[in-house]
C-alpha cells in the first residue's frame, strides 16, 4: 500500500471566512477550500466541492475514498448526489459546481450526466483532469450537454494545500 498512514499530518492552513454578503465565485470556492481542509483532517486527499443554486449551497462534500473505502467517493460525486436530492431533480442546469481541483474522468462525466450548468475549479490537473487538463469531455462531439467552465479561482491557495499535503505525507 502506497497510501496507508492512519493519521493525517497536522494541517498548517486556516479555514477561510468569506463575507456572507458577497456570494461570488471566491465565496463559494472558499467554502470548497474549507471542505478540502476537512478532508485533510480526515486523512483524505484534500479536495472539496460545493454546489450553488440561487446563491445557496445545495450540495457539498469532500473526498472520502479512504474513510469509506469507496473509489467513487470523490467530493464532486457526493456534492452532486446531495444537490439532486436537495432540489428533487437530477438535472442541475441552474447550478454551479465549485471544486478545488479539476474533476477526474469519473467526476467530469458526472457533471455532464447531471447537466450541471457551470463548473468552476481552482487547480487544473494535467494528468487526470477531464475538463481540459488532460482531455476534455466537454468538447467530445455528440455530447447532449455543454458546461460553462471557469478555472483558476483561488488557484494558489488550493494548489498549496494539495501540494503541501502530499509533501507532508511522504
Ligand atoms: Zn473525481
Amino acid at each position: 500500500m502506497v497510501y496507508a498512514p492512519k493519521t493525517a499530518p497536522d494541517c498548517p492552513f486556516q479555514k477561510r471566512f468569506p463575507s456572507q454578503l458577497i456570494r461570488d465565485d471566491v465565496f463559494f470556492m472558499s467554502l470548497a477550500y474549507n471542505l478540502a481542509i476537512d478532508a485533510w483532517n480526515a486523512n483524505e486527499v484534500p479536495v472539496g466541492a460545493v454546489i450553488a443554486h440561487n446563491n445557496e449551497v445545495i450540495g457539498s462534500g469532500h473526498n472520502q475514498v479512504e474513510s469509506i473505502n469507496d473509489p467513487t467517493a470523490h467530493a464532486e460525486m457526493i456534492a452532486i448526489t446531495q444537490a439532486a436530492k436537495a432540489i428533487d431533480d437530477w438535472r442541475l442546469n441552474e447550478a454551479t459546481l465549485y471544486v478545488t481541483k479539476e474533476p477526474c474522468p469519473m467526476c467530469s462525466g458526472a457533471t455532464i450526466m447531471s447537466r450541471i450548468g457551470r463548473v468552476v475549479f481552482a487547480v487544473p490537473d494535467p494528468k487526470m483532469g477531464g475538463l481540459g487538463g488532460a482531455f476534455n469531455v466537454n468538447e467530445y462531439p455528440g455530447m447532449n450537454h455543454t458546461l460553462a467552465i471557469e478555472k483558476g479561482v483561488l488557484h494558489d491557495e488550493c494548489l498549496e494545500l494539495i501540494q503541501t499535503f502530499f509533501k507532508l505525507k511522504r
